[in-house]
Formats: structure tokens, sequence, C-alpha cells
């Protein structure tokens, strides 16, 4: 887990390794096989193990699914932020562009 810029929330959050997301892929596609009257009690699960995770107290299931270090670029050489996919050329933030090896 690391904290990092979201773009789509705007806000730092934290974001989940490659182990630690695979174990919230689980439990977020368990939420859908359970029969529970609504979203919190359904992505409990998912919730308890981001939040007991990362202190940060998501109430959002659909947020933690995009909260995936491998799912961002690296930090922005300029001013820090982190691409917004693996392959952007273009850093949305300072306008920074880099070269992305294919
Ligand atoms: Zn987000
Ligand atoms: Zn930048």
């Amino acid at each position: 887990m690391e904290i990092k810029y979201c773009w789509r929330c705007k806000i730092d959050v934290p974001m989940l390794n490659k182990e630690e997301f695979e174990i919230a892929s689980k439990l977020y596609s368990n939420g859908f096989k359970v029969a529970k009257a609504n979203r919190q009690e359904r992505f409990k699960e998912l919730l308890d193990y981001y939040n007991g995770l990362t202190g940060f107290g998501e109430t959002e299931p659909n947020a933690i699914m995009h909260h995936s270090l491998q799912q961002i670029g690296p930090d922005c050489e300029n001013c820090g932020k982190p691409y917004r996919t693996p392959k952007a050329k273009l850093c949305p933030a300072c306008g920074n562009k880099r070269d992305v090896n294919e």
C-alpha cells in the first residue's frame, strides 16, 4: 500500500499493491454473491479489509477497485503526481512529457 494522488477522486488515497489488490478483488466479487440488503453490508468484508489495512475510512466499494498501484503510472519526474496509466506519456498536472517504452 502506498499513498498516491488519485485522478478520479482528486485526493491522495491509499493505493493497493498487487497482492493486496488481488485480495480486495476477491472480496469485491464475493460481495456480488451474497444476498444482503444493501451495498454497505454486501461489501463489508472488502471495506473492512481496505480500511483495516489503510486506516482510511473508505465507504465506497467501487472506489477501492480503482485504487490499485498497477493501474496508475509512475510518479511524474517534475511534479511528483502519478501518471494516470502505466502507458500515459503526458502528466495531467504539469504537462510534463516522458518517453514510454512499449
Ligand atoms: Zn480514486
Ligand atoms: Zn507532472
